[in-house]
């Protein structure tokens, strides 16, 4: 996804710097509650009109924030510690500080949550940056060096931790709308950044390794980059392990059906390119999908294969599929 929207010219506050959860306290009072949604239900937590509507909170914490008019409200007031410390994990990742607290703090809520670990070694960063439109992105810890794919907010409480797993030896760019910070991260960890040849724009001109082709590239043990031309002209999805697929803006979970989905609204270049591309990703194994807009999901891997078959069907303008998905192991 793209920044296409008014609000991502509003000025942006970074809540996470004020944030120390590593004594417990976290400053809840960024957002400015003068400013705060008329949708919020009444009480402390609130969201304000500084919110660009990404989505973040809604996955991370769906138990208080919900959509309301191309906003996320509070609709449900945290009522216990868990609930407390699922609104600090989504603070933390909202991109444009818009969450806020009236009683500006809280206790009891645990160690720094980000990276966040998903599965195997995959982590989720969280510290979503506005610079792309909130996007999520994510650490693969390996034996070979760590992977970044896709770049958060370049927040120090976020780097210390990083650099606790191991620091950062390659960052993959899925595309080039979700660059953000990049230029920080590679200064700071000296990483070399990988971002097909397509993508590249003036902000990316000096990224290390660009990409060519659509052949489908190895970048190093159990790592293939497979392009996927079609939201943008070079976005590129990577395969790690042949378990987890990194995705950028091309394929995502759509959680309220459930399904897997693509979105024609926020395609830039090419629908029918991107059709071409998801069938592509037929001939390839793996269990995971890990957007950086929407959700996540893990499918068994049997179930991939309809699941994708049944999309495509959609996007080429056929009716819902048949399919059903019977062994979603695990969605957020
Ligand atoms: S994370 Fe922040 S910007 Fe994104 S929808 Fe929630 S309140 Fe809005």
């Amino acid at each position: 996804m793209g920044i296409n929207s008014e609000k991502s010219t509003l000025d942006i506050r970074r809540p996470a710097e004020a944030c120390n959860l590593g004594q417990s306290v976290i400053n809840f009072g960024m957002a400015k509650y003068a400013d705060r949604l008329p949708a919020n239900v009444d009480g402390a937590l609130f969201v304000d009109g500084n919110c660009i509507d990404c989505n973040t909170c809604r996955w991370i914490a769906p138990k208080l924030f919900s959509a309301a008019d191309g906003y996320s409200r509070v609709y449900r007031q945290p009522k216990s510690a868990p609930d407390w410390t699922d609104a600090a994990r989504a603070l933390i990742a909202c991109p444009t500080g818009a969450i806020g607290s009236r009683d500006k703090s809280r206790p009891e809520l645990g160690p720094e949550p980000y990276p966040e670990l998903i599965h195997g070694d995959v982590y989720y960063c969280g510290y979503h940056s506005p610079a792309s439109f909130g996007a999520a992105s994510y650490l693969i810890r390996t034996d070979d060096g760590n992977i970044l794919v896709d770049s958060p907010r370049f927040a120090r409480r976020l780097v210390d931790r990083i650099e606790a797993l191991g620091g950062i030896e390659t960052m993959f760019l899925t595309h080039r709308d979700d660059v953000a910070d990049h230029d920080k991260f590679a200064a700071h960890f000296g990483c070399d950044r990988i971002l097909h040849a397509d993508d590249i724009s003036a902000g990316t001109r000096g990224v290390e390794r660009q990409l060519t082709g659509t052949e489908p590239i190895s970048i190093g043990q159990n790592l293939t980059v497979i392009p996927v031309p079609g939201h943008t002209p070079g976005s590129a999805c990577l395969l790690y392990k042949d378990q987890y697929l990194f995705t950028g803006d091309h394929l995502s979970w759509d959680a309220d059906f459930p399904r897997l989905r693509a979105s024609r609204q926020v395609c830039w270049y090419d629908w029918d390119l991107q059709c071409a591309s998801m069938q592509l990703l037929a001939d390839f194994r793996f269990e995971w999908i890990l957007p950086g807009h929407g959700r996540r999901c893990h499918l068994a891997a049997a179930d991939m294969g309809p699941a994708l078959a049944e999309l495509i069907g959609r996007m080429r303008g056929g009716a819902a599929g048949a399919y059903q998905v019977h062994n979603l192991a695990a969605a957020s």
